[in-house]
């Protein structure tokens, strides 16, 4: 096992959070799929590192209910209809048995930091569920929160609004780095950066499971890395993303 990833472990375990290895996402999916009850109702945040694992379908293959406000609606809706769903869904997710999500950043001491525009992924990490999973790959791990913060604020948002609104046609976004790729730290109605968090420890009445995987998934990178690796995350990301609400270009995360 990779030295950071180990150490990364061990600080999660201090402060009483369980922490999982796992060499792959297939791995990932069945350490995962080993900790829900058969008759767990789970909800979902959005999180690309969990399409990447393709666990909402092997649980509802398995027969539990999965509760996925984030699941893409085709021609089946108006969308009208997909917004008042996906909110819907989003109430319900967020007092199901476990939370299942992906986390911004994790530190190498064991925080798990992150951003969110509505608050149903971060909030439903540590509250409304006895139990939480979160999932992260590789690359999201980070040295303290100084490098968390820079590669959320300079990496990861600034990012994520770019590629969802204007390079796969989501819905359209006013916010500055929409179309620069950079942070302006903005006030636009718009705005995604509306809720930072920072878990420190495990949460009294929530168990918290973080599995690790050996494999870069999700968003983020070290400015600095090869930049084939950073392209690789790219294009892995971009094929599962979710893609938000647009009454003006089609409902709920409906691919152009
Ligand atoms: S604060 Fe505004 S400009 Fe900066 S990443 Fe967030 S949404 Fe974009």
């Amino acid at each position: 096992m990779d030295a950071q990833i180990h150490a990364t472990l061990s600080s999660l375990h201090s402060r009483h959070i369980q922490g999982i290895f796992a060499q792959n996402v297939d791995d990932a999916s069945r350490r995962i799929m080993n900790l829900i009850p058969q008759d767990a109702v789970v909800g979902m945040g959005d999180s690309t590192t969990t399409k990447q694992l393709g666990i909402s379908k092997a649980l509802k293959e398995r027969g539990i209910r999965v509760l996925d406000p984030f699941e893409p609606k085709g021609s089946e809706m108006s969308p009208h209809e997909a917004l008042q769903w996906h909110k819907d869904m989003l109430k319900k997710a967020t007092v199901s048995d476990l939370f299942l999500t992906g986390t911004n950043a994790i530190t190498q001491d064991g925080r798990l930091v992150n951003v969110d525009a509505v608050g149903n992924r971060v909030s439903g990490m540590f509250w409304g569920h006895p139990t939480s999973v979160i999932v992260v790959g590789r690359n999201k791990i980070v040295k303290d929160l100084d490098e968390a913060f820079y590669r959320i604020r300079k990496v990861i948002a600034p990012n994520h609004v770019r590629i969802r609104s204007v390079e796969l046609g989501g819905r359209d976004s006013k916010t500055p780095c929409a179309v620069t790729g950079e942070c302006s730290d903005c006030r636009a109605p718009d705005r995604i950066c509306n809720i930072f968090t920072i878990i420190e420890g495990r949460p009294l009445f929530t168990e918290l499971h973080v599995v690790i995987v050996d494999q870069d998934l999700g968003l983020g990178w070290d400015p600095s890395w090869p930049k084939d690796r950073i392209e690789r995350i790219l294009e892995n990301y971009k094929r599962f993303v979710w893609i938000p609400i647009g009454p003006e270009r089609g409902p709920t995360g409906q691919r152009p």
